[in-house]
């Protein structure tokens, strides 16, 4: 089993909060009360500020995500973030250090690009152009396309299916 980390939930929390919905872009974070209250269970502060923060990263990182811009486009949203080794009787564990309404961009950030190192090109945008949800694919194989079976990938399925019955005499 896979263990996903907050940092991860994080992420795909920011990626995935412009779902389209019965043809329209949908904000997650419209609402502020909601938005900050997700924002704390994925541990955020949970402020405007940090709330601001995320929203104007947003669109960086779904485009850096979708393989818009290049990732350096990101290293802005780094400024002034730092890691600190914390020596314990057993372990080297590295603390985040960045200011407390910046820590979940800077999180974000960070958990993208270690989601490249360690799982190359698993993180990518639903194969249903109209769709603009992001997956991260953990199977053996390597070949999800849809943000979910249910969802995208039976609606091209049936899609294909009738064009196909369309041109054939
Ligand atoms: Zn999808």
């Amino acid at each position: 089993m896979t263990v996903i980390s907050t940092d991860e939930e994080l992420l795909l929390f920011v990626l995935n909060s412009t779902p389209v919905l019965d043809g329209a872009v949908r904000d997650l974070l419209a609402d502020p009360a909601e938005a900050r209250s997700r924002l704390r269970g994925l541990g955020g502060t949970g402020t405007r500020e940090e709330l601001d923060a995320v929203r104007s990263a947003r669109p960086l990182l779904q485009e850096v995500a979708r393989g818009d811009r290049p990732a350096d486009s990101l290293a802005p949203l780094l400024v002034g973030v730092h890691q600190a080794p914390q020596l314990t009787a057993t372990r080297l564990d590295w603390s985040l250090i960045a200011p407390p309404d910046h820590r979940s961009v800077a999180r974000a950030v960070l958990s993208w690009a270690a989601l490249r190192e360690s799982a190359p090109g698993r993180l990518r945008p639903c194969a249903n152009d109209e769709c603009r949800l992001f997956l991260v694919d953990r199977s053996r194989s390597n070949t999800a396309r849809w943000c979910s079976m249910a969802t995208c990938g039976n609606r091209l399925k049936a899609r294909r299916h009738y064009s196909r019955m369309r041109t054939e005499p």
